[in-house]
């Protein structure tokens, strides 16, 4: 298959070129990236749902529930499901753990789960184009879904354009992490598992720090802004699944009448820009120290206390990239 007809499979949708060309990028192919470079004009057109939370509270149930929704109102879905943490076999074993079995065999799906490579960028990265893949294969919805409670390490949760935050009651962590302000506080929190007896403990829990999120703010700013609903849900039965699809859609009308679309399209992108282009300059200097014998002796005059570390990346930035 030549690199144009995939492109051109791919813009058609076509599942296998979109298969090929994801696991392209995932090896980090220089034809992977040819690929995203030609393609990337037909992309932001998805709506891209990103749903993180801690592992076992239902995010993959609620992806599965909520692709059948989608489905039913006539959009195609594509999922990447995402494990940072994990080996690749247990990332593949994550693809067969979702629970979106039932949408195998509709072509209006499209699956796929990635675990940690260690190419250039790393996983994120190739999250990432992978998602731009999937927006330009004509994917309506595109959900991503990372495991863990939102830290910087899953950056590709930035760049979803709704963030859920999925919970079930007694995940107090995750309560704690909001409230200390390591996680960033999304645009949706759903609480699954919701037949619990300790839910509405928890909404209690989840508004009081909202509202203390609200207190840095003006009043004006917190008239103007979204506010963060809280939706109960039992995925696996399916209840809430319609609140959760009306949140989804009221979130993108915000965001899309006040302007917070674009801008947050734009700040993602900067950061993308930025983060690509750290990785290359790293991956040159760590080539640069390899091979160039002068940066091994700028190293061991640095190992032999004659010269100090920083002193010696000013010496090796200057040759890598020259200040202007
Ligand atoms: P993930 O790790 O967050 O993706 O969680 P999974 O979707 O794999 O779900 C973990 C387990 O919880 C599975 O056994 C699901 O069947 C179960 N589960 C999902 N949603 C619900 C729910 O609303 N209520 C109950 N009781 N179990 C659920």
């Amino acid at each position: 298959m030549n690199e144009a007809s995939l492109a051109k499979r791919l813009l058609d949708g076509d599942r296998r070129a979109l298969a090929r060309a994801i696991t392209l990028v995932e090896n980090n192919r220089p034809e992977g990236w040819d690929l995203v470079r030609e393609v990337y004009p037909h992309t932001g057109q998805a709506e891209v749902v990103g749903f993180t939370g801690p592992p076992g509270v239902g995010k993959s149930t609620l992806i599965g529930a909520l692709t059948k929704a989608r489905r039913e109102a006539g959009r195609t879905v594509g999922v990447l499901s995402i494990d940072p943490s994990s080996p690749f076999t247990q990332g593949a074993l994550l693809g067969d753990r979702i629970r979106l079995t039932e949408h195998f065999l509709d072509r209006g799906v499209f699956i796929r789960s990635m675990a940690n490579r260690g190419a250039l960028g790393g996983l994120s990265e190739a999250a990432l184009q992978a998602a731009l893949l999937l927006d330009a294969a004509g994917r309506q919805d595109v959900f991503v879904e990372t495991v863990g409670v939102g830290q910087a390490e899953i950056d590709i949760i930035d760049h979803a354009d709704t963030i859920v935050l999925v919970l079930m009651p007694g995940s107090g962590d995750s309560i704690q992490a909001l409230k200390a302000g390591v996680m960033e506080i999304p645009d949706v929190i759903v609480i699954n598992k919701a037949d619990h007896p300790l839910t509405d403990t928890m909404v209690r829990e989840i508004r009081g720090v909202l509202s203390l999120a609200n207190l840095e703010r003006s009043p004006e700013e917190v008239k103007a802004s979204w506010k963060v609903p809280i939706i109960r849900t039992e995925a696996h039965k399916a209840a809430g699944i319609g609140e959760l699809v009306s949140a989804l859609q009221a979130h993108r009308e915000h965001i899309v009448a006040g302007g917070q679309l674009a801008e947050r399209r734009r700040h993602n992108l900067r950061a993308e820009v930025l983060a690509i282009a750290t990785a290359r300059l790293r991956r040159r200097l760590e080539d640069d120290l390899e091979r160039d014998l002068s940066f091994q002796e700028l190293l061991d005059q640095v190992v032999e206390r004659r010269l100090d570390p920083a002193s010696a990346a000013t010496a090796l930035l200057d040759r890598a990239a020259p200040a202007p």
